[in-house]
């Protein structure tokens, strides 16, 4: 099975009512670890990678090891999607590095700090449309803005910030003028594991104010604009497990309390129409604090696969448990899966129709 377009996934993902996950990937390790877990689960999978990801691994080696993940599994639809690229070039690199589908962040300027006007944000959006659709690539635009406090897209927002969620009316005509195929949602979830700034007076960490009624309002919005199962996308959905934490500071980790976003109100999104959930996170904790407790219990080990065997098992298992839970499981094969050229002459009538 070749790389199939993420639009594909996400609306046979609409058509039976679940979500389907999309990792980050960086190395070898990461990507059989998500590999396996589609496998056993027979789920379809998005296999995501940032601008650092794709700087960490110098572009080739990420091609490649994607390449492999599809050979090794011709039976699970896969798609290779680029996670918040911030400029029209960026995405050119990575669909011309083979990736079917990317994501268009202009909520914020090129920066990744500085919020950008709405105006910047469909112009630069509906470039990227433009081009992406021509080669049958698939489209993720974000309206509104993602706060993190730690490095990475949207790092200095504040976590608890709510002024930058987004709006349900300007949302039809974000997707009318850029023609983007799905939309990022800013609903007060934010990347990395200290999603909430918020404490308790024993210094426990309350949980991250979330806009979710948002969700079904964005959505009742576009169906009335003839946009029925848009597909939305919730980023920042880690659940920073607390047992996973544990054992990283268990063994000689200082990562602070913390809370993520609950399963269940993934859940509640995926029931009014989030079809694509971001998840990077709970798999870095996982995997730290599996090598930690490796190489805590047998000081004496060197060799690298000692300690990147255990991360690799932690990984599956966190990836694993997201398939079942947002009920990927068991799609894999629903479908025969389209081409890149298919989804081209899809965009083509549908240009010509809209003429
Ligand atoms: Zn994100």
């Amino acid at each position: 099975m070749p790389l199939v377009p993420m639009l594909q996934l996400l609306e046979e993902a609409a058509k039976k009512g679940y979500g389907v996950g999309a990792y980050n990937v960086n190395n070898m390790e990461q990507i059989q670890a998500i590999m396996q877990a589609a496998r056993e689960t027979q789920s379809p999978v998005i296999i995501q990678a940032s601008r650092g990801a794709l700087k960490y691994s110098n572009l080739i080696y990420l091609k490649k090891l994607m390449e492999a993940a599809v050979e090794e599994n011709p039976d699970i639809p896969v798609a290779m999607h680029l996670d918040h690229g911030n400029s029209l070039e960026t995405c050119k690199t990575a669909i011309a590095l083979g990736f079917t589908s990317v994501m268009i962040d202009a909520s914020l300027m090129g920066d990744g700090k500085t919020i950008a006007s709405y105006e910047y944000n469909v112009e630069t959006s509906r470039s990227v449309v433009e081009y992406a659709h021509a080669r049958g690539v698939t489209v993720e635009a974000e309206l509104g803005a993602l706060g993190g406090i730690e490095d990475g897209h949207g790092a200095g927002l504040a976590a608890d910030d709510t002024t930058h969620l987004t709006d349900p009316e300007q949302a039809v005509d974000f997707v009318q003028k850029t023609g983007c195929d799905c939309l990022a949602l800013a609903i007060g979830t934010s990347h990395g594991a200290y999603k909430t700034l918020r404490y308790d007076k024993d210094g426990n960490p309350l949980p991250p104010r979330l806009a979710l009624d948002r969700i079904e309002q964005i959505e009742n919005n576009l169906e009335k604009a003839g946009y029925p199962n848009f597909p939305l996308v919730m980023h920042g959905s880690s659940s920073v497990p607390p047992e996973l934490v544990e054992v990283v500071n268990k063994y000689g980790g200082q990562m602070k309390k913390s809370m993520g976003i609950p399963m269940q109100d993934i859940q509640f999104g995926i029931a009014r129409g989030v079809r694509k959930i971001n998840v990077d996170t709970d798999g870095r904790i996982a995997m730290t604090g599996a090598v930690r407790k490796l190489l805590w219990e047998k000081p004496e080990k060197f060799d690298p696969r000692d300690w990147l065997t255990p991360a690799r098992e932690a990984l599956y298992q966190v990836i694993k448990g997201k398939m079942i839970d947002f009920g990927t499981a068991g799609h894999a094969k629903d479908y025969a899966p389209m081409t890149l050229a298919d989804m081209k002459k899809r965009y083509e009538k549908q240009t010509a129709g809209a003429r």
